[in-house]
């Protein structure tokens, strides 16, 4: 495994891997849920690369960035076990150059939900990826669908800037008690911990509602706070639902739109526990 720390390494490397090139995006922190990442990568690809880069851009001022829960021998370690092949851990000088003041904008698809509720988050967000597939040019990249968001921003932007690289979804890894992995986990105390199921168990609800007939999102919408609201520990941030395909609200079932031609819908909710945020959502087919 070769660890790459600047770009003009990067693309010398580049020139002499193996086709298809994967490239797995993360922040650090490592767990089971890279870890599906980074096996479906290595399924696939002739070369995975992983980048390791804890980037400033998408944290808010009065965010984690300076405690993020990330060990860079752990992770590297978690890396070679799962066989990548290249490591990009850029410094923050190499991927923001002095003087850069050039972002990615992703529409108004940046403002809502994560956008409305972590300004200059989704905009950070595809400005790195964006770099990221600048300086490694892959022909595949992978994404968790636990960022369902973030996931549609790099699908589109992938299209609209003309990347015309393959974005790979990943479904989301839960443990045994259905938690969403996240490298946030780390912050939890164990009675935290407990409340987190919250999360995970507003949206099993909000798809029970939807299998009962409730294809209302402003129902659905009150399903998901009404649990998350039970739980003492717990803040809810937003409970949405959305079409899955454009991220637009779907429609009120008195509206007249046909529930037929209907796409699927997803049900998204991010809560705070304590003072950790944390975010998931489910398909509601
Ligand atoms: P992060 O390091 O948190 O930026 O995550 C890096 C990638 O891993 C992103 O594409 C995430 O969507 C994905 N990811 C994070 N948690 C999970 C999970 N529990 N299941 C699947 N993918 C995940």
């Amino acid at each position: 495994m070769r660890i790459i720390e600047t770009v003009v390494a990067m693309r010398s490397e580049r020139a002499s891997l193996t086709s298809p090139v994967a490239l797995v995006p993360t922040l650090g922190g490592l767990h089971a849920g890279h870890e599906a990442l980074l096996g479906a990568a290595r399924e696939r690809a002739g070369t995975v690369i992983a980048s390791l880069f804890l980037n400033p851009t998408q944290f808010g001022e009065n965010e984690d960035l300076d405690h993020y829960p990330a060990d860079r021998e752990r992770d590297l370690a978690v890396m070679r076990n799962a066989g990548v092949d290249v490591v990009f851990a850029p410094s923050v000088g190499e991927m923001y150059p002095p003087g850069d003041a050039f972002t990615v904008d992703p529409g108004p698809i940046g403002e809502i939900l994560e956008g409305a509720h972590r300004h200059g988050h989704l905009r950070g967000v595809a400005t790195i990826v964006a770099k990221l597939f600048i300086a490694t040019r892959p022909d595949l990249a992978y994404f968790g669908e636990k960022d369902a968001q973030q996931l549609e921003i790099v699908r589109r932007m992938s299209r609209n800037l003309l990347f015309e690289i393959e974005i790979v979804p990943v479904p989301t890894v839960r443990d045994g008690r259905g938690l969403a992995m996240s490298s946030r986990h780390a912050y939890l105390s164990e009675e935290e911990r407990s409340a987190a199921e919250v999360v995970y168990r507003s949206l099993r609800c909000a798809r029970e509602a939807w299998n009962g007939g409730t294809h209302g999102s402003s129902a659905l919408e009150g399903v998901m706070r009404t649990v998350i609201e039970a739980e003492p520990l717990a803040t809810l941030d937003y409970a949405a639902v959305v079409e899955a395909a454009t991220f637009e609200p779907i429609p009120e079932p008195d509206s007249g739109a046909s529930v037929v031609s209907r796409t699927a819908a997803l049900a998204l909710v991010a809560v705070r526990i304590g003072n950790t945020r944390l975010i998931d959502n489910v398909r509601l087919d």
